[in-house]
């Protein structure tokens, strides 16, 4: 056991300029917080991702869980993934309806069915099977997160939200997670990065990694996968694989950003949109929490 561990979490990268984003910074803070105490606590880091994750999603701060959109149909469509990296176990879930935590069924997927990914009503019935918590009265419970007005809600022009989650735990094993309500007035069944394993989440051995942005673009760019080759294979350093991927993602028409740690405890955190909602902490750095900044 070493006393090696790092952690980065996202709200999204579709955050406005000149909105007051306090509220979600404090949450991030105040969440980074807990996930250190758990990875000095030894807690693994699918675990660690999943917790955060879950009370990303249950706080409606975010496009996610709680603060999701209807699609077109005025159905609240869900997607979400988990991974984790000396297992490469993975599990989704696609266009999962009204269901608390998406991100503990896509753990579920992982941990007690052989399929990678579900989707539709095949997630609901999994989810239902397996005892997760159904959202009663979808109209009462979803609400708009910050920065999001209804009108954002009414127009399909990729405007968008996810969260997102990166751990190295004491042990040495990496976790990411991601989950969404994928993009603003969009139709029915469509399915974004999010909850795809190598685009919108990926971990392995050496480093773990969780997109958020236009899912269209990270899909056709490749994803979290090309960011981990990059690292691994072409010998970019960790901020130079991220911006591999997002420079491909501006070059094909979309913005976003994403988070990395890897095995050594670097942590990245890249966007090239207007912001990304972003807390990060390590075994060697204060806890950094900030919604704008120029990353380059
Ligand atoms: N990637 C998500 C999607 O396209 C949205 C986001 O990350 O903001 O569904």
């Amino acid at each position: 056991m070493s006393k090696i561990y790092a952690l980065a979490l996202h709200g999204g990268a579709g955050p406005k300029a000149g909105e007051d984003y306090q509220v979600v910074e404090e949450h991030l803070e105040s969440l980074t917080t807990l996930g250190q105490e758990m990875l000095k606590n030894g807690t693994p880091s699918l675990d660690v991702v999943e917790n955060m994750v879950a009370q990303l999603e249950a706080s409606g701060l975010y496009v996610a869980g709680k603060g999701s959109a209807p699609n077109v149909a005025g159905q609240v469509e869900l997607d979400a993934s988990i991974m984790q990296g000396h297992t490469r176990q993975a599990g989704a879930v696609a266009a999962l309806k009204d269901f608390i935590s998406p991100i503990s069924v896509a753990k579920a997927v992982l941990q007690k069915s052989p399929c990678v990914m579900l989707t539709a009503d095949g997630a609901d019935y999994f989810a239902l099977e397996q005892g997760f918590e159904k959202v009663i009265d979808p109209k009462s419970y979803y609400v708009l997160p910050v920065g999001v007005s209804q009108q954002d809600i009414d127009q399909y022009d990729m405007s968008h939200g996810t969260v997102g989650a990166v751990a190295l735990d004491i042990h040495g094993n990496l976790a990411a997670a991601t989950s969404t309500g994928g993009v603003f007035g969009k139709p029915q069944g469509r399915v974004g990065d999010t909850p795809i394993i190598g685009i919108g989440t990926w971990a392995d051995d050496e480093i773990a990694i969780s997109c958020t942005g236009t899912g269209e673009f990270f899909i056709r760019a490749g994803g979290a996968l090309t960011t981990a080759n990059g690292y691994k294979l072409a010998g970019d350093t960790l901020d130079e694989a991220l911006w591999r991927l997002l420079d491909d993602v501006k070059h094909l028409g979309g913005d976003g950003g994403l988070i990395a740690v890897d095995k050594k405890g670097q942590i990245a955190m890249a966007y090239n949109s207007d912001g990304m909602k972003r807390a990060s902490v390590s075994y060697n750095t204060d806890i950094i929490s900030t919604t704008f900044a120029p990353c380059r």
